[in-house]
């Protein structure tokens, strides 16, 4: 598709979701990202502003008038590749941030991720907490981290611990540790409240027995960290699988350490 070269945030946008693809991360039509793309970095797309407005479940005023490259509904995260204007979308959010309508992509009638309520919520959450650098928000179905919410407790603290644990510098990565929430409804605007509250503070929430929702600035670092996470996730699920106790640890000290010596402010709470 000519799109393809002209844009090289769209062209950015398509490499994560074939990344992710190639992982494993997005069986079928499972995940979904969004980009809050500045208008300048529009350049090179023909926007056509006739689709209908829809309006959003939860108004979002500081939004208004943002746009954001978006995945689609039901699309795979292969076809933004293949058929970016299919499988993609650029949105935009009417001036008071309560409607929103296509301008670009998500041609033959597609809509954009039914996530869009939990993408909408912490892309408005992130953009007040972080004054605007924040841009990502990303969701992905990696096996490993799932695998996990059958067997650990659903709690911060225990997934924040054993994740860094596997691999210390999970600290340095996410040093607010990692947000945990029940199963619920997929899509849903209670989903999207109790993810955008948890994003208050963290940068990862687990959907458990579902999926991981990653916020970030750059695709580097929102990429970055659901990889990190995962990869550390992998590691526990070997470790499990082969012997039932750990014989050893890195030890509270050992992060008490590291924080030191990076200057990471890591929560008490995870210091156990
Ligand atoms: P969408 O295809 O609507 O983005 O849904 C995929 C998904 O992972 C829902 O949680
Ligand atoms: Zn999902």
């Amino acid at each position: 598709d000519s799109a393809m070269e002209k844009n090289q945030h769209l062209n950015k946008f398509i490499r994560m979701c074939v990344d992710g693809w190639s992982l494993g991360w997005h069986e079928y039509h499972g995940g979904n990202l969004t980009y809050r793309i500045e208008r300048e970095e529009l350049a090179g797309l023909e926007l056509n502003g006739e689709r209908e407005w829809v309006s959003l479940k939860k108004p979002m005023e500081n939004l208004a008038g943002d746009c954001f490259l978006v995945t689609g509904s039901g699309k795979t995260m292969r076809n933004a590749e293949l058929e970016p204007k299919d499988a993609l979308g650029i949105i935009e959010l009417d001036e008071k941030g309560q409607a929103y309508r296509i301008v670009w992509g998500l041609e033959h009638g597609g809509k954009p991720t039914s996530e869009l309520p939990a993408h909408l919520m912490c892309q408005s959450v992130k953009k007040e907490v972080t004054g605007g650098t924040y841009r990502f928000v990303y969701h992905a179905h990696p096996a490993n981290i799932i695998a996990l919410s059958f067997v650990l407790p659903l709690q911060d603290e225990a997934f924040t611990r054993e994740l860094w644990e596997m691999e210390p510098e999970c600290a340095m990565t996410f040093p607010a540790g990692i947000g945990v929430l029940p199963w619920m409804v997929p899509g849903t605007v209670e989903i999207a409240k109790l993810t955008c509250e948890k994003m208050k503070t963290y940068d990862a929430v687990l959907w458990a027995q579902h999926g991981l929702f990653v916020t970030g600035d750059t695709f580097e670092d929102t990429f970055g960290l659901m990889h990190t996470i995962e990869k550390s996730a992998e590691i526990l699920v070997k470790v499990r699988s082969m012997a039932a106790e750990k014989l050893q640890v890195p030890s509270v000290q050992n992060f008490r350490d590291m924080a030191e010596a990076f200057q990471l402010k890591l929560p008490e709470k995870f210091l156990f």
